[in-house]
């Protein structure tokens, strides 16, 4: 950051718009000024006590003043992002495994109870000394409100700045396959991801990148915002809680047209809430590309993408432990529907052999689907704890990514699935991932989520969720008709398939595995 205010001090780092739909107000936040708000944010904490080693957290929403206050958490001490729509008490376990000082969240809002959870939380962890209101309705039980204490301190940074291999964060994983672990991020692996990305999708200062994800997630913080400001790019915060503002959603495009957007940031659940709208006159001749991560872009959603906005979709693919960043599908490669793309550079990714449900040593020949390992420098050095930590690494010191794929000569990375999510059905090993594709093959079928359910003669038996396309009906028997003739392998013939209304997502809008499990269980009784 100091880099670039030093080089693009008057270009505008940041815009926030605050309110959408009308006028579009805007924020707009120049590098000179983002860099003295972080600097005036880590000399208030250093003042409250937070030395290189101690752990502000945060539950906050997407506005300028989060930027402030964890790129200054990470100058004094260690960030910890947290999901504000946890609850307390995991809340709680995250601060206690972090033994985090202070807490900082948004205060009382109508409607919302971010305060409220804070300050439940902060009971149950002892170790916060400090309950810090950043933005939000007046709140009586804070120790400390961030905006008066911003502009008591100095914008001088008088204490030295961390080595690249301290700790700058903690980032919990989306808890898509379990509880959240906390990823250790160095200030080493937060640059590389963010050089990575910056460099593969060609970051610029013509750059606005539109970002409305969660400001407690990789997505939103390195490749969303990070990756712009060491590129002298514009991030552009669309409203605090930014793809879930339905204004947004409505506004979408002509946001996108209006403030000259280049790069739309998302995930797959934002660009499909994005295609419900008319684009109608809005004018996008400023749009470079799209950029998609968090979950394999359904190709439906891609294509559409691709022929409203005229710009290709790139694919990122990346994960917590390595600061949001493995693979993109790059500026100066073709794409490849389906695919994950490309290492970013200085960064490896392997295919192997798995061996009692974990990759081993032998790498998958050309197009032989295994366990996807990664080694760079943007690879976290482990989980804070240390339980999780015997599974984090294969014996030559490759990071496990959990994910299953098969990596071409080229290097180009497909994902097929998750290990975790495997279906072993007597002795079959099932991807969900075929059943869910057939599935939304089916004409009437928007999304599909396909789960083991617990089976004492098979052990498990898969069976299938999927959601409708609007105005369009199906039942489950013929889904279940459908899927029976059209998976490949027998095995993965799904037992039931149940239309729903919604599938449960995780706050990035990753279909929530576990839920589903449960309610297949139950069904199993
Ligand atoms: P947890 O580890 O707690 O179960 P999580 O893995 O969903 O949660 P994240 O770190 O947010 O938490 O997500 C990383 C995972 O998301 C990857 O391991 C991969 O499974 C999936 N993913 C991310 N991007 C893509 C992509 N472009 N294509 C396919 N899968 C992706
Ligand atoms: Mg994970």
């Amino acid at each position: 950051l100091q880099a670039s205010a030093a080089v693009h001090g008057e270009r505008t780092a940041l815009t926030f718009l605050t309110s959408v739909g009308g006028d579009d107000s805007v924020t707009a936040v120049t590098y000179a000024e983002l860099f003295e708000n972080v600097g005036r944010s880590a000399n208030l904490l250093r003042n409250l006590g937070v030395g290189r080693r101690d752990v502000v957290a945060y539950l906050l929403p997407a506005v300028p003043e989060t930027h402030y206050l964890l790129w200054g958490a990470e100058s004094a001490g260690v960030a910890m992002p947290i999901n504000p729509l946890l609850q307390a008490e995991e809340i709680a376990a995250l601060l206690n495994a972090a033994n985090a000082k202070v807490l900082v969240a948004f205060g009382p809002t109508a409607g919302v109870d971010i305060w409220a959870k804070a300050r439940t939380a902060r009971t149950l962890a002892p170790s916060v000394h400090t309950l810090m209101r950043l933005g939000g309705g007046e709140a009586p039980y804070a120790d400390v409100d961030f905006a008066t204490a911003l502009a008591a301190a100095s914008p001088v940074v008088e204490f030295s700045a961390p080595d690249l291999d301290d700790a700058a964060a903690y980032f919990h994983t989306g808890g898509t396959t379990g509880a959240p672990k906390l990823a250790i991020h160095t200030h080493r692996n937060q640059l590389a991801a963010a050089y990575g990305g910056s460099v593969a999708i060609g970051a610029n200062v013509m750059d606005v990148m539109l970002n409305g994800l969660p400001m407690f997630h990789v997505a939103a913080t390195i490749f969303g915002s990070l990756s712009m400001f060491v590129a002298g790019g514009q991030v552009l915060i669309p409203s605090p809680l930014g793809f879930r503002d339905p204004s947004v959603i409505a506004n979408f495009w002509r946001i996108a047209a209006r403030h000259r957007v280049t790069l739309l940031g998302g995930v797959p659940t934002s660009f499909a809430a994005a295609l419900s709208q008319e684009v109608g006159t809005a004018d996008l001749s400023t749009l470079r590309a799209s950029v998609c991560g968090a979950a394999l872009t359904p190709p439906a959603v891609a294509d559409a993408v691709e022929r409203v906005t005229r710009r290709p979709l790139r694919e990122v693919y990346g994960m917590t432990e390595c600061g949001g960043v493995i693979c993109v599908d790059p500026v100066w490669a073709d794409r490849v529907r389906g695919s994950a793309g490309l290492p970013v550079p200085f960064c490896e990714v392997q295919a192997r052999r798995m061996v009692a449900g974990r990759p081993g040593e032998i790498r998958c020949a050309p197009g032989e689907v295994g366990g996807l390992v990664v080694r760079g420098p943007q690879v976290t050095p482990g989980y804070l704890q240390e339980e999780h930590n015997q599974s984090l690494f294969t014996d030559d010191g490759w990071l496990v990514t959990g994910d299953l794929g098969h990596v071409e000569p080229n290097g180009r990375v497909f994902i097929t699935g998750r290990s975790k999510d495997l279906i072993i059905r007597g002795g079959h090993n099932i991807d969900p991932a075929v059943i869910e594709n057939c599935l939304r093959t089916h004409p009437a079928v928007s999304d599909a989520a396909a789960v083991g359910m617990p089976d004492a003669y098979a052990g498990e038996i898969p069976v299938a969720y999927a959601t409708l396309k609007p105005g369009k009906s199906a039942t489950a028997e013929e889904l279940q008709d459908f899927a029976a003739a059209n998976v490949v392998e027998r095995p993965a013939s799904p037992r039931w398939v149940r239309v729903v209304d919604s599938l449960p997502l995780t706050a990035v809008g990753k279909p929530y595995k576990p839920a589903l499990r449960a309610d297949a269980a139950q069904g199993a009784l």
